[in-house]
C-alpha cells in the first residue's frame, strides 16, 4: 500500500518496523526496503521478499554520526573526515563492527553504514528510533526502484511504502571500505570519485575498474540491475545488425545520438533517469535494448557498472 508521509504515515510505518516487519521507504538514491538492522526476524524478511541470496549483505542507515560510531568497533579519521563532508548523503562506509551487534548477511566483522540524505527517511530513522537495513527494494537483480510505484510493481507483498516522489540521484550510494590504510571502493555509486579524493587523497579501486573501465568480461560481473528484456550494450547503436535480436527491440541512447530513449549526456543527469528508462522499456514490452555505452572516463564509472551488469548474461 502506498502511503502519503505525513506524519500518521511515518507513525504507522515506525510500528511496523518496531513489530520486525519491513516497509519501503524513500532515500536520495533508490527506495529501500527498510527493516530493523540487528532483528534476525525483520532482516529475514528483507531477505525473503527480495529473494536475496544470503552472502549478499546490507548497508545499515541510521539518523546521525553518533548513531552510526555505536555501530562500529572503532571509527577512524577518515570515517570521520567523510562523514563529517558527505553525510547526510550518498556515501557508505564500511568499518569494523561494534562486537555485541550480530553479523548481516555474509559480512564477518564490518558494517556498511550511511546517513540518507532525504527528509522521509531522517524522520522514519528519528520515529522508529531504530537502525535500518534498507538495500533497494526490488526483486534480487532487478531493476532497482526509483519511485514508489516501481516498488509495488516488483515487490507488491511490502505491506506499506511511504511515497516520497521520485529520488533525486536515483542510483545507488558509493561504497568505501575504510578499515585499511588506504581507502577501498567496494562499489562506484552516485558519489563520484573526484568529490571523494578531495577528502580521501588516494583511493584504491578495484584492478576491474581501476583504468576507467567497466568490467572488462560481462561473464565476471553478477547480473544485477537488470531489466527483463534482454539489455545489450553497444559501442555504437547506429551500426548494429538487428537481425538477429529478438523484438521489439528499443533504444537506450544519450543526448546528441538519435533514439527512441534519450538520456541526458551528463552523468549525473543520466544516472538519476536511468533505471526509469529502463522500467519505461519493460513497460513498452521490448525484447531487446540496445544500450549506447557511454564514454569510458571516471565521470561515467557508476553508470557503466550498473549498464554491464544489466546486460551481463542470466
Ligand atoms: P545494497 O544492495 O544497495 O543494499 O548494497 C549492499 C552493498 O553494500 C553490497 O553489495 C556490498 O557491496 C556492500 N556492503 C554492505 N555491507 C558490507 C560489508 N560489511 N562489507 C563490505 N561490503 C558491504
Ligand atoms: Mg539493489
Amino acid at each position: 500500500m502506498i502511503v502519503r508521509p505525513d506524519a500518521e504515515g511515518i507513525r504507522r510505518a515506525a510500528e511496523i518496523l518496531a513489530a520486525d516487519s519491513v516497509v519501503a521507504f524513500p532515500t536520495e538514491t533508490v527506495y529501500g526496503l527498510g527493516a530493523h538492522a540487528f532483528s534476525e526476524k525483520a532482516v529475514g524478511e528483507i531477505y525473503r521478499l527480495k529473494n536475496r541470496p544470503s552472502w549478499n549483505p546490507l548497508i545499515v542507515h541510521v539518523a546521525s554520526v553518533t548513531a552510526a560510531r555505536e555501530l562500529a568497533e572503532d571509527w577512524p579519521d577518515q570515517a570521520e573526515q567523510l562523514a563529517a563532508k558527505f553525510w547526510p548523503g550518498p556515501l557508505t562506509l564500511v568499518v569494523r563492527r561494534a562486537r555485541h551487534l550480530p553479523g548481516i548477511g555474509a559480512a564477518n566483522d564490518t558494517v556498511a553504514i550511511r546517513v540518507p540524505a532525504h527528509e522521509v527517511a531522517l524522520r522514519l530513522l528519528e520515529e522508529s528510533g531504530l537502525p535500518l537495513a534498507a538495500p533497494s527494494a526490488n526483486r534480487s537483480e532487478s531493476i532497482s526502484p526509483t519511485t514508489a510505484e516501481h516498488v509495488v510493481r516488483s515487490l507488491p507483498d511490502v505491506p506499506m511504502v511511504l511515497d516520497g516522489g521520485p529520488c533525486s540521484w536515483g542510483i545507488e550510494s558509493t561504497v568505501l571500505d575504510v578499515t585499511g590504510e588506504v581507502p577501498r571502493l567496494l562499489r562506484p555509486g552516485a558519489l563520484g570519485l573526484r568529490t571523494l579524493r578531495d577528502v580521501t587523497g588516494s583511493l584504491a579501486l578495484p584492478s576491474d575498474v581501476a583504468d576507467g573501465q567497466a568490467r572488462s568480461s560481462p561473464g565476471m560481473s553478477r547480473r544485477h540491475y537488470a531489466p527483463r528484456a534482454r539489455a545489450v550494450l553497444c559501442a555504437d547503436v547506429r551500426d548494429v545488425d538487428r537481425s538477429g535480436l529478438a523484438g521489439p527491440v528499443g533504444v537506450l541512447t544519450y543526448e546528441g545520438i538519435p533514439g527512441t530513449e534519450i538520456l541526458s549526456a551528463d552523468p549525473r543527469e543520466y544516472a538519476a533517469d536511468l533505471y526509469a528508462a529502463l522500467h519505461r522499456l519493460d513497460d513498452a514490452g521490448v525484447a531487446t535494448i540496445l544500450i549506447q555505452e557511454p564514454p569510458h572516463t571516471e565521470e561515467w564509472l557508476a553508470v557503466r557498472d550498473r549498464l554491464s551488469r544489466a546486460a551481463a548474461p542470466e
